[in-house]
């Protein structure tokens, strides 16, 4: 398995493979499809929104088996996200976790809404999500803001963040690797308006 950083660098360029439309995926992926029946050893691990515009594949330019991906209403980090990754980290020693937040999250605006106008969000499924985002974005309403903009971009940072955190307080199992140096976890947000990933490393 590659290092921490170089499966970072892989990412960084995938992405400027992406923003520069010089992909090397193949045409075909029969004969890759075929090699991995055997098994996976993903470099990296994504834990990104479920927001369509950012399907975290295209956006690093990957292909079959080189990323294991979680992806969520406003990337949060709830038992059955932080298991999924406690699951790729030990099973194949995946060096990296990124927790991928994006501009224009509907779930971070939906919960900036509710914080600055409560009400019943309907949905209890809905609410969890609201709910597990909020902590996080709430304490930024009380501050003064440039603009409503400016809140949004500290929320969608806050967000990733707390994600980032929640990874090693709520995981025995991470903590302990990020401890041993056999984990990195790195916060990052993908621009929908230029298709860049900007990373807090
Ligand atoms: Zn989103």
């Amino acid at each position: 398995m590659i290092s921490a950083a170089e499966a970072l660098q892989k990412l960084k360029d995938g992405n400027q493979r992406y923003l520069a439309n010089e992909s090397t995926l193949p045409s075909s992926h029969d004969q890759q499809r075929n090699a991995l029946v055997a098994g996976q050893a993903p470099y990296a691990i994504v834990l990104g929104c479920s927001d369509s515009r950012v399907p975290t594949e295209l956006i690093f330019d990957q292909g079959l088996g080189d990323v294991f991906v979680i992806r969520v209403a406003g990337n949060i980090a709830t038992p059955t996200q932080i298991g999924s990754i406690e699951y790729a980290a030990e099973q194949f020693g995946t060096p990296l976790i990124i927790v991928l937040g994006h501009s224009h999250c509907g779930a971070v605006k939906a919960t900036l809404a509710q914080v600055q106008n409560p009400g019943d969000i309907g949905s209890p499924n809905l609410a969890a999500i609201v709910e597990k985002i909020q902590p996080a974005v709430a304490p930024l309403c009380s501050h003064n803001h440039d603009s409503d903009e400016t809140l949004e971009q500290n929320a969608i940072r806050a967000n990733v963040d707390a994600s980032v955190a929640q990874l090693t307080a709520d995981s025995a199992v991470l903590a302990r690797r990020v401890e041993n140096g056999e984990l990195n976890i790195v916060g990052a947000q993908y621009f929908l308006e230029s298709g860049i990933v900007e990373f807090f490393d």
